[in-house]
């Protein structure tokens, strides 16, 4: 493999189309409220939970959905000091869009132009050797020195390096720093289980880390930020806070941990609202096969209404029959096959609900709407995932005071 020649033109990424401000939402099928107050609240909150340490909050996957440039500055104004993604090119591009506060970004390929990454002051993740080498050398080319957080595994087996693999990296990189290439600001590591709290590799990744932070000081390295808990460690593990906690999916008002509670019983409330509008009505006999396949027979002459979502926008296929909305106050779920562009409800015979009524997808714990939590319970998966994967033909709109 050639590693000397880095990528000419780092890609960029794609995030959700917006509505401008105050957009009205007449003639739309579906759109999403992003209440970006509930977010700077909910990282207010957060931080007050971490005690003395300092907010990095995790915006990866376009900020779970919810859009990487305003979530940005909504997390800085809630007190987040640092910022999070995956991918190298989520980091260019909120820097592209302005945002200035410290970013780690922990996903790049060798060959990726990290001479980008350090002229837009971005912070690298290390857990690799191959890695610090391109970092040094990306250092080296911009003349100032890297930013730098190594990554370890502590039983996670996923990225970063094991404590033993580390040992040689830890040696570079203080010789590194004392050249002046590198700045080992931060060392960090990611649980497996933290949403399991007492689940034993949850103390042994704990006891890993602290063996590895010895390790650093040995080599002549005490890296300033130290850190380790997602949102599930944030809530329910103050001894994993260390110097800087790193929460994504509990800024956006998630609970991480809901069979322990809900957002609301964190002080949390969910930033995201997904609603549709029915695009047609009509009367349906009883015994009516609905949708492919015809998974569904109506059971008695009925209202249908047509929900203009699909899979192509997010939905889950596997929500078939089981996925959890509401109108005008009633509790439905999809009725038959979710397709790739709508899905079917049977409202019932006595449904007041008119062509253009609202469809509540991802509402709020607290008012008794569906939310992105009952949509990961009826399919057997994760809120993270219900949130993440709302495609971008559903308009983002950012409405104050939402
Ligand atoms: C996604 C991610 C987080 C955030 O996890 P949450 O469970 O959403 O709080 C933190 N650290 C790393 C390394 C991650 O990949």
């Amino acid at each position: 493999m050639d590693r000397s020649t880095p990528h000419p033109q780092t890609p960029t990424v794609a995030t959700s189309s917006v509505l401008p401000e105050g957009a009205s939402t007449v003639g739309l099928s579906a759109w999403a409220d992003i209440d970006l107050g509930a977010i700077s609240a909910n990282v207010a909150e957060l931080s007050r939970r971490a005690g003395d340490a300092d907010v990095m909050t995790v915006i990866k996957g376009d900020a779970y959905g919810h859009g990487l440039v305003p979530v940005a500055h909504a997390a800085v104004a809630g007190g987040a000091t640092y910022l999070a993604v995956a991918q190298l090119t989520e980091a260019l591009a909120a820097r592209a869009a302005g945002v200035t506060a410290p970013i780690l970004t922990w996903l790049f390929p060798p060959g990726a132009d990290l001479v980008a990454a350090l002229r837009a002051d971005l912070t690298l993740s290390a857990g690799a050797p191959w890695a610090l080498a391109e970092i040094a050398a990306a250092a080296r080319a911009t003349g100032s020195p890297a930013r730098i957080h190594l990554k370890v595994d502590t039983g996670l087996g996923r990225g970063g390096a094991w404590r033993e693999d580390l040992a040689g990296m830890l040696v570079d990189a203080a010789r590194l720093q004392a050249e002046g290439v590198l700045d080992v600001e931060g060392i960090f590591s990611h649980f497996a289980s933290a949403d399991a709290p007492g689940d034993p590799s949850v103390r042994a990744q704990q006891e890993v880390f602290a063996a590895v932070l010895a390790d650093a000081e040995r080599a002549g390295l005490r890296p300033r930020i130290r850190h380790l808990a997602n949102s599930a460690a944030l809530l329910t593990n103050p001894s994993s806070h260390y110097d800087m906690v790193r929460p994504g999916v509990s800024i956006y008002g998630l609970s991480p941990v809901p069979d322990i509670g809900g957002p609301t019983h964190f002080g949390l409330r969910e930033a995201m609202r997904v609603t549709a509008r029915l695009i047609a009505v009509k009367d349906c006999p009883a015994g009516q096969g609905i949708s492919y396949a015809h998974l569904y027979t109506t059971s008695q002459d009925t209202r249908l209404g047509l929900v203009p979502l699909g899979y192509a926008d997010g939905i889950p296929r596997h929500a078939s029959n089981l996925g959890p909305m509401q109108v005008h106050g009633r509790r439905y779920t999809v009725a038959g096959r979710v397709c790739m562009d709508q899905m079917v409800l049977d409202l019932g015979a006595d449904s007041p609900a008119q062509v253009g009524d609202e469809v509540v997808l991802i509402g709020r714990e607290a008012d008794g709407e569906p939310t992105a939590q009952d949509w990961a319970a009826a399919i057997g998966t994760i809120n993270y995932e219900i949130v993440t994967r709302l495609g971008p033909r559903v308009p983002r709109r950012y409405p104050e005071g939402a």
